[in-house]
């Protein structure tokens, strides 16, 4: 069987075809992309269409079923670590993904409240009018069996601002959908309510993206005997992988690009799937300072001779709404995936997956650290960035790659002397 690593790119959207990733018309789609038309219907001033590769990760089993992961990313080596760890992680049984719950929070900021106490009173009291009326500015999402779950209030005094506050919350169940502008709706529609019963001034209703009602962990855990890598035996590579996960947590540098790591696999696919990767972002770094200190979003620990990876964190996806239906490459993304978009439990499904991910890459980051450097996987993605930077075309890439890699420095003056002596070298030849 060809293998879709050695493949050329064009043979690659045969493969997908041939091995039911994706049906023909969604591949021919994707050939097309998506229409400066379309773009222009998204976002304002649109006169281009800013492309980003995208490529399929393989070996993801997640909660016993498999899956071929669409990924949009620019930065090398992230597929091929996401589909290296998962190889490791799916010999051991794969991850499990749980998911806490699946709301959205949203709140109306009020100021200048003439008495806190007796508003908190009114609006306890007056819980259901709230909810009504909520459910009133989207009704849709009620019939759709979703809605508001709860409602809470607090008082901000004015003890590190000048300003204090009365924040009403609400968390919705928002069904298949991330979820913003239902949020901003209901939030909006509240308003003018809470201003009536307050006596107070709204200054704002938005949803919030640290979305702590929307928490997924996912775990896996991989014995000694599966971990052996490169030179180094499973134990040895846990021992270490789990003292670098404690670093993540004890030092703030480290745990950025710790995060970071996890982000590059969260990021690609949330992307591909026409999610808010911004939302996503957000939403995690605030869960990685929770208890008032940035640390590590997973830990790794030694547990009955295996290695235990776990993270926990909110993903505020949808697999509906947005530009999710427009964008042709966010369709084919729930294809491959075979995630049906809009079904019941498909977000959560998407979410369980997109932990996953991230900690897939997280591991495969952490192994690569601990073992050989990270440079090291690198150096050949380099060599051809590198010699795509100089201007080599495809038929020259490989023969300046072979060279750079010899090269005592791999720099961008090397790539261009090299490159100029192939051509050289061709033009005699001839
Ligand atoms: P939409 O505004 O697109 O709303 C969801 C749509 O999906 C609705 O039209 C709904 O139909 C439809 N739908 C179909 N099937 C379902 C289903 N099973 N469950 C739920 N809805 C369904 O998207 P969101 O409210 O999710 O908002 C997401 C967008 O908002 C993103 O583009 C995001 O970038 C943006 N945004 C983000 C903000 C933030 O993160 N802070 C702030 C503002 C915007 P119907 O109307 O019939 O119910």
């Amino acid at each position: 069987m060809r293998r879709f690593y050695t493949s050329r790119p064009e043979k690659r959207l045969e493969l997908v075809v041939e091995r039911s990733y994706a049906q023909e018309e969604t591949v021919n789609s994707l050939k097309e992309g998506l229409s400066l038309d379309l773009a222009d219907q998204m976002i304002e001033n649109a006169f281009g269409i800013y492309g980003l590769p995208y490529g399929l990760a393989f070996n993801f089993f997640v909660n016993e079923k498999e899956y071929v992961v669409p990924m949009a990313t620019e930065e090398p080596s992230v597929i091929a670590a996401a589909s290296g760890a998962a190889k490791t992680i799916k010999s051991a049984g794969g991850f499990k993904s749980h998911i806490h719950s699946r709301q959205m929070i949203g709140q109306v900021a009020l100021i200048d409240i003439p008495h806190a106490d007796q508003a908190i009173q009114i609006i306890e009291n007056q819980e259901d009018v709230l909810i009504q009326a909520a459910h009133t500015s989207y009704p849709s999402i009620v019939k759709r069996g979703g809605g508001v779950r709860s409602l809470s209030v607090e008082y901000l005094p004015a003890t590190e601002t000048e300003q204090d506050f009365l924040v009403v919350y609400l968390s919705v169940d928002t069904q298949e959908a991330m979820g913003a502008n239902i949020l901003n709706t209901m939030l909006e529609g509240i308003s003018p309510l809470l201003e009536e019963m307050t006596g107070g001034t709204a200054l704002m209703g938005i949803l919030s993206n640290y979305a702590t009602n929307s928490l997924v962990t996912t775990r896996c855990s991989v014995p000694f005997d599966l971990l052996k890598y490169k030179k180094i035996e499973g134990e040895e590579l846990a021992q270490k992988i789990s003292a670098a996960s404690q670093l993540a947590q004890s030092d703030v540098y480290r745990a950025t690009t710790h995060n970071k790591g996890i982000m590059n696999g969260v990021d690609a696919l949330v992307l591909a799937t026409g999610n808010d990767w911004r939302a996503v972002e957000a939403g995690m770094h605030a869960y990685a300072a929770r208890d008032g200190r940035y640390r590590g979003l997973s830990r790794w620990w030694i547990e009955d001779d295996c290695l235990v990876g776990e993270m926990t964190a909110p993903l505020a996806i949808g697999t509906v709404g947005g530009s999710i239906k427009l964008h042709p490459y966010a369709q084919a993304s729930f294809e491959i995936l075979n995630i049906e978009s809009g079904q019941a439990e498909a977000a959560n499904e998407l979410a369980g997956l997109i932990a996953a991910l991230g900690l897939a890459q997280n591991f495969a980051a952490l192994r690569a650290l601990v073992s050989e450097g990270i440079q090291k996987g690198h150096m050949a993605l380099q060599a051809k960035s590198l010699a795509i930077s100089v201007g080599a075309e495809a038929d020259e890439v490989q023969a300046v790659v072979r060279q750079l890699k010899l090269a005592k420095s791999m720099n961008q003056a090397t790539a261009q002397t090299i490159l100029d002596q192939h051509r050289k070298n061709k033009k005699e030849e001839i």
